[in-house]
């Protein structure tokens, strides 16, 4: 059985989020969506909201489970008996750290592999950061993260419905 990790900070999951998870758990037989508690500074979505959010949205896949954790990623990984982690590429932008974190990881843990996948080119510029600004101001949050969620993003961010 593959099983792969996907970690990230989620705050909050988004179209491009969801777009990787759903290729993943076509690829892997288990996905573990890992909310990591060290990857965002000063979340607008505490920890629990973060997996309620992405809980919401991934219930319609069967093989797919979200989970936090404050460990080292090759740790957590290694808990879960998953030998990959996976990562979605937006842009050039992204490898630098991306690539550095990948030889980090092999090099504390050689057993376990990171798989990127390519960012569909409708989110290639999508981020919570840029969803987080977007909700600030009203905007019509529909083509950046999924129906069900709108409302709690636009409620904690002081947006009106
Ligand atoms: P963000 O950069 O939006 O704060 P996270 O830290 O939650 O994202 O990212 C978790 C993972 O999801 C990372 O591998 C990141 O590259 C990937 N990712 C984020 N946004 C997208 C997107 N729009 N399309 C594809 N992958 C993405």
């Amino acid at each position: 059985m593959k099983i792969a990790v996907y970690p990230g900070s989620f705050d909050p999951i988004t179209l491009g989020h969801l777009n990787i998870i759903r290729r993943a758990a076509k690829i892997f037989d288990r996905l573990y969506v890992c909310v990591m508690v060290n990857s965002a500074k000063n979340p607008m979505f505490t920890l629990e909201e973060r997996m309620n959010l992405i809980r919401k949205v991934v219930g319609r896949f069967g093989n797919v489970e979200v989970e936090w954790s404050d460990k080292l990623l090759v740790e957590y990984a290694l808990s879960k008996n998953a030998s990959v982690i996976v990562k979605g590429l937006r842009a050039v932008s992204d490898f630098e750290m991306e690539y550095q974190l990948a030889l980090t990881n092999k090099k504390l843990e050689p057993s376990i592999d990171t798989v990127f996948l390519a960012a569909d080119e409708k989110y290639s510029y999508l981020s919570s950061t840029v969803v987080k600004e977007m909700a600030k101001y009203n905007a019509n949050l529909s083509k950046f993260v999924p129906r069900e969620i709108i409302n709690d993003i636009l409620d904690k961010s002081g947006g009106k419905r």
